[in-house]
């Protein structure tokens, strides 16, 4: 079995052991060791990583049945006794956060009276899960300026190995225990004046060490509540990111960080009435082409035909010039517009009885595809590349086969 150091001593980052084992792990070679400062995946806590003799460490595992930590490495190393280091600001945010989430437990305890009953932590996102639907934002508050307060009393926190009996008398909030935790005893982190937990996680040896604990946000689920946090260097990068963003969005709008939420909400309003101005007036447009498009319509006896190609045009404004024509009395609408996926539109009035549908598909020949269809009123299709003079040159064959 490894005799597990960290246990007694979050802080040293370089040690020799002895190599009592190689074995490999999926493919991979690991070493168990005599004595060990990494902090195997396990209760919540991530692993630790770092070299040995130089190589590095992709893993470290407990094995199940005899408890040895495995060292999973990213080559072989041929020494008995091993030089090892730890990858320490990887390991000072576990400690960081480990320590931080004790104190936020006890802080929603006494705050909210609302209890941990998960804890998550990895490189992308640290939360625990409570045990009540919500958290009102001035209690959240509350709890933060508590969890605070205890990290700039700067408490001392520490491990120790506890009997059956103390542990009776003892209060003692219990945490889901690690499995392989290697003790004869129960092993209790406590916060001095403040909290005792039982957990086999590393930490800080004061408080003051954790630097913030900070809630990022509140995420409801079912009867739980998920609380993402960040504390010490962690939190300063968000903040420091956060704060970047707040100064370029104010920036960009041209107002002071605290006014940035105000002129976005008047960007929108701006925005809306914007988009409702457009909307008429592109209605208007659509409108006055139709008239123009009118006027210089073919005529074939009593109705007029509106033949017309576009370069790259919107087929949804197509489709809504489509739509205008239609209105009028005996008018045949012939409307394509060319690109890498070439549109056509045939329609008519309600009064004639043209077979636009048929049209279509004599104009969607010349163009080489059959994709498309319709009502004998109204029918559309295309898809294929194709240049006006194509596009033309279709809508002139169908115009030829409605008025042979
Ligand atoms: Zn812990």
């Amino acid at each position: 079995m490894t005799e597990r150091l960290y246990y007694d001593d979050s802080y040293t980052r370089t040690f020799e052991a002895r190599v009592v084992e190689h074995v490999d792990v999926d493919d991979r070679p690991a070493v168990v060791l005599d004595r060990t400062y990494f902090y195997p995946t396990g209760g919540g806590q991530p692993c630790d990583l770092g070299t040995i003799d130089g190589v590095a460490v992709v893993d470290v595992l407990t094995r199940p049945g005899d408890h040895a930590v495995l060292h999973v490495l990213a080559g072989r190393v041929a020494s008995d006794v091993v030089s090892c280091e730890l990858d320490w600001p990887r390991r000072l945010d576990h400690m960081q956060h480990h320590t931080g989430q004790h104190i936020l437990t006890r802080a929603f305890i006494e705050v909210a009276g609302a209890n941990t009953v998960s804890f998550h932590l990895s490189p992308d996102s640290v939360t625990i899960d409570l045990d009540v639907p919500e958290i009102a934002p001035d209690t959240l508050s509350r709890v933060e300026d508590y969890a605070n307060q205890i990290v700039q009393q700067n408490r001392r926190v520490s491990a120790r190995i506890i009997d059956a009996d103390e542990f009776a008398g003892l209060d003692v909030r219990m945490r889901k225990m690690p499995d392989h935790l290697e003790t004869d005893g129960l092993r209790v982190i406590e916060i001095e004046g403040l909290d005792a937990t039982a957990c086999g996680g590393t930490h800080v040896a004061y408080t003051g060490e954790i630097g913030i604990i900070k809630v990022l946000k509140l995420e409801r689920s079912a009867q739980e509540t998920r609380v993402e946090f960040r504390c010490g260097q962690r939190a300063l990068h968000d903040y420091r990111a956060k704060n970047g963003l707040a100064n370029q969005l104010a920036a960009e709008l041209t107002v002071g960080t605290w006014e940035v939420a105000q002129a976005v909400a008047r960007l929108k309003v701006d925005l809306k009435e914007a988009r409702s101005a457009h909307k008429v007036a592109q209605a208007r447009l659509i409108e006055y082409e139709a008239g123009e498009l009118l006027t210089s319509a073919d005529v074939h006896g009593e109705t007029r035909v509106v033949r017309a190609v576009f370069d790259n045009r919107d087929v949804v404004k197509l489709r809504a010039l489509a739509g205008h024509l239609t209105e009028k009395k005996a008018t045949v609408i012939l409307l394509g517009t060319a690109g890498e996926k070439a549109h056509l539109i045939m329609a008519r009035s309600q009064d004639l009885s043209y077979d636009m549908n048929a049209a279509l598909k004599q104009a969607l020949a010349v163009l080489g595809t059959a994709r498309g269809g319709g009502r004998p009123e109204f029918a559309q299709g295309g898809g294929v590349a194709a240049t006006v003079g194509e596009i033309e040159a279709a809508l002139q064959d169908a115009e030829q086969h409605l008025f042979r």
